[in-house]
């Protein structure tokens, strides 16, 4: 709705702001892709793909979906484009609606908005640092407040023995466990971590972590990633049971969840996909990225009422008689052509009316116009706040008016 929308855009002038500032660029990608790229980089046992995506048959019979997230249409871009001959490391965000059919509740839409970060081309551990230091700047720059969650997740060499310890683990308590977890000890282990039931928690208090299983490779790895956010002063906390909903997943996972009264949950998310890229038919070169719901935010926002609200006009022109009416609305348009937000009635209201108009849009200053003003040569302009009025000479033409005008009022 208009009252909200400037809530986003004030949020996404900020977003883009710090990500210009971190050297980023906006990439735009399409809403529809082929239903394959999903299953393919998602995977095919993520509720996403099981239970959220909207999927359809398109008049050729292919199988499109409406994305779910933006990471993998930026890698689809990427690769189709070539854009990795431009130089090694793309640093890349889209913003933009995400589509998925889960339970509506309060908060969470089917169709909803987000920024996708992506860096492609480095596999450093400054680089996670850097990504997830931006990510808590922008919300500390919209003013609100959350705790960074860091994990490792391991890579092809040391998951795969964690997962079959974990699997281990599950299959000695499996009864005690939700369906959920039953189904997704064997489809997709890691998952079971991060179910949201305290009775299957009870159960993994004493699981293995993955902390304990990574590679020397992934170990040394996460301390660096560590070091670099003691070094900017970023402030964290390990979780080792934070697994992300997606597999393809490598090494730092980390999530912001906001510490915001009356709210819960993760207001943005991200981590590490090296093997992504080559997986989807592209170059083998590592990646990082995240993405933060707009909607959340400005829900947040909102509630803290902290953020100033959309700028009203600059000007309301008052006209009375037909005369003034016109000339009026000839001002309007040099004034525009200046750069002022001016409107005027064309309701034909009275001058009450026409100021309580002025009011409602928050304009700064009125000009009243009318047909005597128009024989004097002098126009009335009021400054809304003060209430005090002074008299502006009407010049020859109508640019040199609006420009004295515009000089008045700005
Ligand atoms: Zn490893
Ligand atoms: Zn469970």
């Amino acid at each position: 709705m208009p009252d909200e929308v400037g809530l986003w855009q004030v949020i996404e002038r900020k977003a883009r702001d710090i990500f210009h500032r971190y050297g980023f660029e906006e990439i735009k990608v399409p809403i529809l892709e082929k239903t394959e790229l999903f299953v393919r980089t998602i995977g095919e046992s993520t509720d996403i793909v099981e239970k959220e995506m909207y999927t359809f048959k398109d008049r050729n019979g292919a199988s499109l979906a409406m994305r779910p997230e933006g990471t993998a249409s930026v890698i689809r871009a990427y690769i189709e484009n070539g854009l990795y001959v431009r130089g090694s490391v793309q640093r890349l965000y889209t913003i933009g609606p995400m589509f998925r059919h889960e339970r509506p509740q309060k908060g969470r839409l089917r169709q909803f908005h987000q920024m996708s970060v992506e860096v492609l081309g480095s596999d450093r551990a400054m680089t996670d640092t850097e990504v997830m230091a931006m990510a808590w700047q922008l919300l500390q720059e919209i003013g609100l407040e959350a705790n960074l969650e860091i994990n490792s997740l391991g890579c092809a060499a040391c998951r795969p023995s964690f997962k079959a310890k974990l699997q281990e683990f599950i299959k000695e308590r499996l009864e005690h466990l939700c369906e959920d977890c039953q189904r997704r000890s064997v489809t997709n282990p890691l998952r079971v971590l991060d179910c949201k039931s305290d009775h299957c928690q009870e159960q993994y208090t004493s699981a293995p972590s993955i902390i304990e299983h990574l590679c020397g490779v992934c170990s040394t790895h996460f301390d660096e990633v560590k070091e670099a956010l003691d070094l900017l002063g970023v402030p964290y906390s390990v979780n080792p049971s934070m697994v992300r909903g997606l597999d393809y997943y490598t090494r730092t996972a980390f999530e912001l969840i906001t510490t915001e009264l009356g709210a819960q949950g993760a207001i943005g998310a991200g981590g590490r996909y090296d093997g992504l890229v080559k997986q989807l038919g592209g170059p083998d070169v590592p990646g990082i990225g995240f993405a933060m719901g707009i909607e959340r935010l400005a829900m947040l926002l909102n509630q803290k009422n902290e953020l100033e609200s959309p700028p009203g006009l600059d000007l309301f022109l008052v006209t009375l008689g037909g005369a003034a009416y016109k000339k009026g609305f000839h001002l309007m348009q040099m004034l525009r052509s200046l750069g002022v937000r001016v409107m005027m009635d064309h309701e034909g209201r009275s001058m009450k009316n026409q100021m309580k108009q002025a009011n409602k849009q928050k304009a700064r200053f009125a000009l009243i116009l009318g047909d005597n003003e128009l024989k004097n040569r002098e126009v009335a302009l009021k400054d809304m706040l003060s209430g005090e009025q002074e008299f502006v000479e009407l010049a020859t033409d109508f640019q040199n008016w609006a420009a004295a005008i515009k000089t008045k009022i700005k």
